[in-house]
């Protein structure tokens, strides 16, 4: 049958701050990157993409991988009016050429040249007024100018801002809530049940980025008394890098999502701020994702009805054991087998579901060990094919929290597994688990606490049997 799932699929994947337990912080690297960006001159954003261009002429090995070619729109009109395109290296490019396409795409991307134009005290305007003039409570206020301003003049020149909290002492960080009025920041920041997820967009970026430069800008900054101690917050910094444009040039002329980039840029130790390292390694910050709602949907119901009473029926259970759903994450992370998973978790023990195009849905269970380090920069992973880990523990890394775990894979059985899903499973099982079904049923045997032991054996009885 067609592998019609319910794989989720990523819109940005960011390490996320648990601020209370119904609000999360979306802390994406590439709002940082573009914001810190948006901020500089006009100057020095050519001057860093000069030397971008520079640097990736002497070494290929590098954060994006670069096409042959790409259309580029150049700086002369046709008979007709519009930009003549050609198809070049941008590496080949004079840096003025590749200013003036990587504009166009801008203006494509975004609806104007601001991200390009405005730069440096044209950025920001904190506002005169606080909401919250009173001690205790720091409310950073600032217009920011819109990326996106020319879109049929619909949109306000300036965008009003806010970041509540903005300060950290010690580990101690005091962000709570988040606002800005653009649409990427309405379009990310979502609900999820009860918890508020605020996603920070290039503006509230940028304004951080402003607020760590300059503190004594923020209004109420110094007669709070919370300036003492502490600092502003940032979690990444792109300062010594040509990051920014590596990030700028895949996502425009690359088209990659934003999702994927992030997964790259986080390998790169440098960007991180110790406050950041730090709030990894308290595990108040962990890497989520925040998903596409029903991106890979089938509109045949007939295709993805069986997959649907699966995945409810895989839910209720978890729920009526007293499991709670934390977010989304990543399992296989950096293989061929990536999957979003929803993530659950009841005391020491992690439930992972997992639907995926390429195998029969399972679920990972993953139990904390004790005395574990966080090892952000780790790699030590998951490589092989998912059914070969089923009912086969063992120590590797959780992308979520960087912590080791041990971590084994499982799959539904019985009557929950409707009938046309049987084949696929027994075919897989056969195909990438050690000793087939009967190796499997033999570990399922010589397990100790494997709930409904008899009846899985007899299913996976049944799936031998054909
Ligand atoms: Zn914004």
């Amino acid at each position: 049958m067609p592998q019609e799932t319910l794989e989720l699929s990523a819109r940005r994947y960011a390490p996320t701050y648990y601020a209370s337990p119904t609000t999360r912080i979306i802390l994406p690297p590439e709002s940082f990157a573009i914001g810190s960006f948006f901020k500089m001159t006009q100057p020095d954003k050519y001057a860093s993409l000069k030397s971008w261009q520079e640097s990736r002429r002497e070494s290929k090995d590098s954060f994006c991988e670069l096409k042959g070619e790409y259309q580029i729109s150049l700086n002369e009109k046709t008979p007709k009016g519009k930009n003549k395109k050609i198809k070049k290296d941008i590496l080949s490019l004079k840096p003025s050429e590749l200013l003036f396409a990587l504009k166009q795409k801008m203006r494509f991307e975004l609806g104007s040249y601001n991200l390009w134009n405005v730069g440096g005290s044209g950025v920001i305007s904190p506002t005169k007024e606080t909401d919250h003039p009173y001690t205790g409570t720091v409310v950073m206020t600032a217009n920011i100018k819109s990326m996106d301003n020319a879109v049929k003049g619909e949109v306000s020149k300036y965008w009003f801002t806010s970041i509540t909290g903005p300060f950290i002492k010690g580990k101690e960080l005091s962000l709570t809530d988040l606002y800005c009025g653009c649409q990427d920041f309405r379009w990310n920041s979502t609900k999820e049940g009860y918890t508020n997820i605020n996603t920070v967009c290039t503006h509230i970026a940028a304004l951080m980025d402003f607020a760590k430069e300059s503190p004594k800008d923020i209004r109420n900054y110094l007669n709070t008394g919370k300036a003492k101690d502490s600092e502003v917050f940032l979690p990444f910094n792109f300062n010594d890098s040509n990051l920014h444009i590596d990030i700028l040039i895949d996502h425009l002329f690359n088209t990659t999502n934003f999702s994927e980039i992030s997964q790259r840029i986080l390998k790169n130790p440098e960007i991180y701020t110790p406050k950041l390292t730090d709030l990894i390694k308290e595990e108040k910050v962990f890497y989520d994702v925040l998903v596409q709602r029903n991106a890979k949907r089938n509109t045949d119901p007939k295709n993805t009805d069986p997959f649907d009473s699966l995945s409810h029926s895989l839910k209720s259970i978890l729920g009526k054991k007293g499991y709670r759903l934390k977010g989304h994450c990543i399992e296989f992370k950096d293989t061929e087998y990536q999957t979003v998973s929803l993530s659950y978790e009841r005391g020491p023990y992690i439930r992972r579901i997992l639907f995926n195009e390429k195998f029969p849905p399972i679920t990972t269970l993953r139990r904390k060990l004790p005395n574990q380090e966080v090892r952000i920069f780790d790699s030590d992973t998951t490589p092989n094919h998912p059914f070969s880990y089923l009912f086969e523990p063992q120590k590797v890394l959780d992308d979520r929290t960087r912590k080791k775990t041990l971590f084994e894979v499982r799959i539904p059985f019985g009557l929950k597994v409707p009938k046309i899903l049987w084949r696929d499973y027994a075919k897989t099982i056969h195909k990438y688990s050690s000793g087939g079904i009967e190796g499997v049923i033999s570990k399922v045997r010589n397990r100790k606490k494997i709930p409904n032991q008899k009846v899985l054996i007899a299913w996976l009885e049944a799936l031998k049997a054909g």
